[in-house]
């Protein structure tokens, strides 16, 4: 199986309610090893380049305002970022996650147990994770210098 790295969000409504500490225990049960971590600045310019494949999407505008924090009182946009490596990691990582929707993602799952969906439609699902290897490539790289990241 291939040694992936995959980029880790805990999103605003995950900092909010105090689930930092649950994501990086699942994350640690899944095996996997974390390899870079840092509190910093989601900027507008950073939100939209993330989301960048998404921005013709109808919640487009609500997601940089979520990620950046404005819905939950989140000090200087801040936001921790991870990245995990180990076999099959972005899948790994997906997994522990559970689906996008919350109300799709399974029990037991982060998203399952502690995600919601707001009356404004916005899906809140405690975390980010990394979908496939490209996107994976290009995240860690959006979010980390290559010298914050354990070789
Ligand atoms: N999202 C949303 N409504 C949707 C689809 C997505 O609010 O109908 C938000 C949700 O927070 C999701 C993010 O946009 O995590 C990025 O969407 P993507 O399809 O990439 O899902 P992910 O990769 O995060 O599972
Ligand atoms: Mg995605």
């Amino acid at each position: 199986m291939p040694i992936e790295q995959t980029l880790i969000l805990v999103k605003p409504d995950g900092a909010h309610r105090k689930l930092t500490g649950l994501v990086i225990d699942r994350l640690d049960a899944a095996g996997l090893e974390m390899v870079a971590a840092k509190m910093t600045c989601v900027t507008e310019k950073l939100a939209r380049e993330h989301y960048a494949a998404l921005s013709d999407k109808p919640f487009f505008e609500g997601l940089i305002k979520y990620i950046r924090g404005e819905f939950h009182g989140i000090k200087d946009h801040r936001i921790l970022a991870l990245v995990y490596r180990g076999e099959n990691a972005i899948k790994a990582v997906r997994a522990v996650a559970g689906a996008t929707n919350p109300e799709q993602a399974a029990p037991g799952t982060i998203r399952g147990s502690f995600g919601r969906i707001t009356t404004a439609q916005q899906f809140e699902n405690v975390l980010h994770a990394s979908s496939d290897p490209a996107d994976a490539a290009r995240e860690v790289a959006l979010w980390f210098r290559k010298d914050e990241i354990i070789p």
